[in-house]
């Protein structure tokens, strides 16, 4: 197993009202790196999609554990969002712009593609009934000093 400079877990219940303390809670706990405003924008925007999703769909109507683990490496973090839930029965349908299944939701199917657009590297591991796991990764520019 990797050994981290620095790493946390959150598990919190998949209500909508924890999206916020997920990204507030990250936030604080990157802020040791001394992100850019800029690079924690995006770190909190990305996570916040990750999270949303497994607020939103993995558990339909039922209650659910989302957890949550952040990791530090020199200037790299890494999180992971995990869930129980219904799993993704085909991710790369999933992680296409503009898919989906909650249209009438008013859900825009943008969460992963907006994941992609702001940090590094978006790792989706999921099994139908089993849940889903979102790894996402981001190296803050090592050269502003
Ligand atoms: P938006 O994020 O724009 O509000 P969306 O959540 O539908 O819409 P994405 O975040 O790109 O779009 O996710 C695409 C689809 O992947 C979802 O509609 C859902 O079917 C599936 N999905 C994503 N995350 C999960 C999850 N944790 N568990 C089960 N299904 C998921
Ligand atoms: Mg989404």
């Amino acid at each position: 197993m990797t050994t981290f400079n620095n790493r946390m877990k959150l598990e919190f219940m998949n209500k909508s009202e924890n999206e916020s303390f997920a990204r507030v809670a990250v936030a604080a706990f990157i802020s040791q790196l001394d992100p850019t405003i800029e690079e924690l924008i995006e770190i909190k925007t990305a996570l916040s999609e990750a999270v949303t999703n497994a607020i939103i769909h993995a558990y339909d109507t039922n209650e659910g554990i989302i957890i949550l683990h952040c990791s530090i490496e020199d200037k790299t973090v890494e999180i992971t969002i995990e869930d129980s839930g219904i799993g993704i029965e085909d991710i790369n349908k999933a992680r296409e712009p503009l898919f989906t299944s909650k249209p009438e939701q008013e859900r825009s199917g943008m969460g992963f593609t907006v994941m992609e657009t702001f940090v590094d590297e978006v790792n989706v591991h999921s099994v139908l009934g089993e849940g889903t796991k979102v790894f996402l990764k981001k190296t803050l520019n090592t050269d502003i000093a």
